[in-house]
């Protein structure tokens, strides 16, 4: 990015104060990727900013680069979509948290990607439309992974390559996927899962957001690809999220 002035759609990730009256923000744009700004007085000028740089909003923002340093100057912020009836959710908003978390995570700053934007954007909209955490949550992972070139091998073994017949098969994040029982080698760190779950991880990936609303996994099959894959992106970025560990403590709640 030049030096200059830029006007650009993003998606707030995250704010964090700084200084007495600053905010550092990280945001997702369609044409610049993920980038880091600085907003002057944002937190002592409420009438400049109101909820515009609040993170799980997307902001038409008005920013200048400045050329001397990896974050740019936020000088204006206009709200497009502030997702009200996802934000008045406790268990919705966690779960939209822990998109932008897992977003901002597996992506590098001023990487590109409009498929990223647009996957994130029409997520939000999913649950914003009331669209059930649990599921948004898990096809947003596939997404990700696979637009970000992460997808785990499901088609096969992925170690000898043959097909699964239906069988009990095994998941190791480590190898990079679905593992036949002739090639699991206990001890292995390895998630048993059945047949279903490879299936139903493989056809969320290829299938397009507005036909994924009609793909319904059985209670079983949710709960091993909630398994799977928080396993995998764990070992992908080398940790917990801190939005994750705050759904788990949402659902011990209520539990
Ligand atoms: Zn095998």
């Amino acid at each position: 990015m030049k030096k200059g002035y830029y006007r650009t759609d993003a998606v707030i990730l995250n704010s964090t104060d700084y200084g007495e009256s600053d905010s550092i923000i990280t945001f997702y744009t369609e044409r610049y990727g993920k980038l880091n700004g600085i907003a002057k007085g944002a937190r002592r000028s409420r009438r400049r900013f109101v909820a515009n740089l609040d993170p799980v909003s997307r902001s038409r923002l008005y920013i200048f680069q400045t050329g001397r340093s990896d974050l740019v100057r936020i000088e204006d912020a206009t709200l497009v979509e502030g997702f009200p009836a996802l934000k008045a959710d406790i268990e919705r908003y966690g779960s939209a948290c822990y998109m932008v978390e897992l977003l901002a995570e597996m992506t590098r700053d001023g990487q590109a990607s409009p498929v990223v934007f647009d996957i994130l954007l029409g997520f939000l909209r999913l649950l914003e439309e009331g669209g059930e955490e649990g599921l948004v949550m898990r096809f947003f992972e596939i997404k990700m992974l696979s637009a970000l070139g992460y997808l785990p091998h499901l088609g096969g073994c992925v170690v000898c390559r043959n097909a699964l017949n239906g069988e009990k098969v095994f998941f190791s994040s480590e190898k990079g996927g679905v593992v036949c029982k002739r090639c699991v080698e206990p001890p292995g760190d390895t998630i048993p899962v059945s047949a279903g779950t490879a299936g139903f991880l493989a056809m969320a990936a290829r299938l397009p957001l507005e036909k994924l609303r009609r793909l319904v996994p059985s209670p079983l099959v949710a709960a091993e690809s909630e398994r799977v894959l928080a396993d995998f992106i764990r070992y992908q970025i080398g940790k917990e999220l801190k939005s994750r560990r705050f759904i788990q403590k949402l659902k011990g709640l209520s539990a």
